[in-house]
């Protein structure tokens, strides 16, 4: 009897606290589609499936010599560039909440899709490693997470393929590029990131990750710094290419 009583109220108890925890969770994550604003089901976060799916791809997913060149406007050390997206107004939507909303777990459904495209194109097989772009420590700690970091580790769950998170760092903050040219990027990035662990990096065939590629200048930066440090190959990974 006692027993069953202590079972019924643990139940009950069991039960409120995990009402409370939705609400708090629903607070947080609103169950709506970030796309669409509509209600999103049970086993949907943050995003419907279908809108998910109905994103507009780019064409050439994956960029490699002339094309690569002809696209960056420079000869880059990274071998190639693996994307899934074009910069729509959808896609801007979606990273800005992935990267300064606090919606870090956009990765998940993003990484998955970007791991299948590296299945798909049988590189999973040629990659020893997954680097994340990192950010300086004090972005981070106001960020509150790497977005980069986030999808490089949900790529690596998807594909199989490790994640190195501790052997590129970023030395130091380096202001917004949003209104620099290229040569100014460069500038402001130079020695910005260093290489921690070299032997690790040595004769390794590695793919840098980011949220977004853009004039490509903080990827080639990280891929110079790599390749100085040894690295056999470098490829480029990211959600949406804007070049
Ligand atoms: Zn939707």
């Amino acid at each position: 009897m006692a027993q069953s009583w202590i079972n019924g109220t643990g139940r009950r108890i069991w039960s409120t606290a995990r009402f409370f925890c939705r609400m708090v969770t629903d607070f947080v994550y609103p169950p709506l589609c970030l796309l669409c604003d509509r209600y999103l089901q049970a086993n949907e976060t943050l995003i419907h499936e279908k809108c998910l799916a109905g994103l507009a791809l780019l064409d050439e997913e994956d960029l490699s010599g002339q094309d690569l060149q002809d696209a960056l406007r420079f000869a880059p050390s990274f071998e190639r560039s693996l994307a899934l997206y074009p910069y729509t107004d959808d896609l801007q939507k979606l990273i800005h909440f992935f990267k300064y909303s606090g919606f870090w777990s956009l990765a998940e459904p993003l990484g998955q899709n970007l791991g299948q495209l590296m299945m798909d194109l049988g590189y999973t097989r040629e990659i020893d490693a997954l680097i994340p772009v990192p950010l300086h420590k004090v972005r981070q700690r106001q960020r509150g997470y790497n977005q980069a970091e986030k999808l490089a580790r949900s790529i690596g769950r998807t594909c199989g393929v490790p994640l190195w998170t501790d052997v590129l760092l970023r030395r130091r903050p380096t202001p917004s590029q949003a209104r620099m040219n290229r040569s100014d990027r460069m500038r402001n990035l130079l020695g910005a990131f260093a290489v921690v662990k070299p032997d690790r990096v040595a004769q390794k065939k590695l793919a840098l990750v980011d949220d977004v590629l853009t004039t490509g200048s903080t990827l080639e930066e990280c891929s110079r710094t790599l390749i100085d440090a040894g690295a056999a190959r470098v490829i480029v990974i990211s959600l949406v290419r804007v070049v």
